[in-house]
Order: C-alpha cells, then structure tokens, then sequence
C-alpha cells in the first residue's frame, strides 16, 4: 500500500513513518507546513530511519494525489485541508487529530462521502477497548455511582480535555443514556455547589513527558470502581493507525471509528 504520511517531522508523524515501514507500507510521501525546516530532508532520516529515497514536502496535493491512503496526526484547520484532497483523490484519510471543532466535523464527514476516512481521538487497543468497558460499566452502575475521567498528558499537549477523555465521556454517557453535552463538567474553581446527580466531570493535569494516561472512576456510597489505561510510548497509537490504514484499503466510503477496525 502507497502511503503518505501528513505532520511528517512532528511527534507522531515520525512514530507513523517507523510504523508504516515496519508493516511492509511504501512510504511515498512525507508532508509538513510551509517553512517547516524540515522540507527538503529525507522522509526516512526525519523518523531516524535509513534514507528512503522520499523529500519532505509542502505540496500536500501532489502527495495525495500519489497515494493509496494517508496518516494525519497534524492540526484541525490542516485535517480539514487533507480531508477534502484525499476525497478527491479516493484515498483513505486515517485522522488522528484531536480538537477538532463540530464545524470540522461536518467538513470531514462530508469528505467521507466520497473515501473511506478512519478517525479516533485515540487509535491504541488498550484504550479502545477501555471506551468499551466504561460503556459497560456506565451501564451496569446506576447515577449513584458519580464519574469523573481524569486525564494527564505532557506538557506541550494544546487541547485539554484530551480527545481521549472525551471519548471514554461520550462511552459513558451513551452506556447511561444520557446527553454528554448537557451533562459534562469540565472545569471547577472556586465554590461550585454539591455536584449534579449524573454529571460526568472532567479533570486534566499537564506535565513533563507523560505519553498519556487515562481514568474513568465511579465513585459509589462506600465504594468506587477504576478503570485506567496507561501509553508507555507513542508507538501504540502509530501502530493502530497503520492497522486502521490497512483496514481501510478498498473499503466503500465512510466514517469509520477504532470500533469498526478492531471488531468491539
Ligand atoms: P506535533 O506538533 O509534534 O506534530 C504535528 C505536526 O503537524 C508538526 O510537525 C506540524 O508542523 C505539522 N503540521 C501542522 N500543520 C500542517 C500542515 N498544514 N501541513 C503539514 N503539516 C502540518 O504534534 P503531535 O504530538 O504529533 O500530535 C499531533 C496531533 O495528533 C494532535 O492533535 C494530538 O492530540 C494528536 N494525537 C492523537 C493520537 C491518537 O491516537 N488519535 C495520539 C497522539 C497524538
């Protein structure tokens, strides 16, 4: 499979590089934003590989348009770009991009009209398969058990709560039946009242060079259940969003989760 992979130089474009090349992808291209400096540079040495005979771009276009998929770990406003040209180019688009907004949203589920597009705030096992438990336990446990998802990332993450955490909300609110929107916390200070019976609260710690660490805790009378997952290395995500580009590869268009690829 011809793969391009879009951020290229950033934290996981490199991991996505070591990933697709280990499982036997050919990587034909390597994009990064104007000005970057690491245009020009080969795609291989970038990821601290052997050359690969491949430049880093800027022309996101040509590389698309070269292709059979994309990984896309950038920016919301760049995801939106790439969404539209591997649309175009029926390439499959795996986004891993977080905070995106719901205009970003719509722009990319109209994009997945047209190619198949995988997209997941987190694409490791471990924590897909933790949004399927919380889902079950939300269920299980009755508004007498309170949850709050706690969540620690390192210190240059921009977006809090972390995409993460909003998922494993939405798997709880969905296990509950409730409205996450209608229903989440995610910022107390100051003196906020006793908590709202159903709620489900949000904290975020930000430091040194934690990969990323998740908790969902229900909080009972006299007793509390934890379910946590902890990244040791940014690799887990690369090698999930390889596998959901393999996954994707001939697939009819769509919008496609981490549940689909993974058969939870
Ligand atoms: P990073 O800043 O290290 O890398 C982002 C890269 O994208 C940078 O090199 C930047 O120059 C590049 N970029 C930005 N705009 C671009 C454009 N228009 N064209 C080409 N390249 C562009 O960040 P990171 O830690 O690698 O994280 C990137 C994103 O992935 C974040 O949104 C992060 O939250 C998310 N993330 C998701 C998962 C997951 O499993 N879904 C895991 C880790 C990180």
């Amino acid at each position: 499979m011809k793969v391009a992979v879009m951020g290229v130089a950033g934290r996981m474009g490199q991991e996505l590089v070591r990933a697709a090349h280990a499982a036997g992808c050919s990587i034909v291209g390597g994009v990064e934003r104007e000005g970057s400096p690491a245009i020009g540079s080969d795609v291989g040495v970038v990821a601290g590989l052997t050359p690969l005979g491949v430049s880093v771009t800027s022309d996101a276009l040509d590389a698309i348009s070269r292709c059979d998929g994309i990984l896309d770990f950038t920016s919301p406003k760049a995801t939106v770009e790439f969404a539209a040209l591997a649309a175009n180019a029926r390439a499959v688009h795996v986004i891993g991009t977080t905070g995106l907004t719901p205009g970003d949203e719509a722009q990319i589920a109209a994009a997945a009209r047209h190619a198949p597009i995988v997209k997941a705030g987190n694409m490791s096992l471990g924590v897909n398969l933790l949004m399927a438990l919380t889902r079950r336990v939300a269920e299980a446990l009755d508004e007498d058990f309170d949850i709050e998802i706690v969540e620690m990332h390192h210190r240059d993450k921009v977006d809090a709560p972390s995409g993460t955490a909003l998922m494993l909300g939405a798997a709880a609110a969905e296990g509950r039946g409730l409205d996450l929107r209608q229903h989440s916390v995610r910022a107390r200070d100051g003196v906020t009242g006793p908590r709202r019976r159903g709620d489900i609260g949000f904290a975020s710690l930000r430091g040194g060079s934690v990969v990323g660490e998740h908790r969902v805790i229900f909080a009972g009378p006299g007793e509390r259940v934890e379910l946590a997952h902890v990244a040791g290395d940014r690799s887990v995500f690369a090698r999930g969003a390889v596998k959901a580009l393999l996954w994707g590869h001939g697939r009819a268009p769509g919008l496609y989760s981490m549940s689909d690829v993974l058969g939870l």
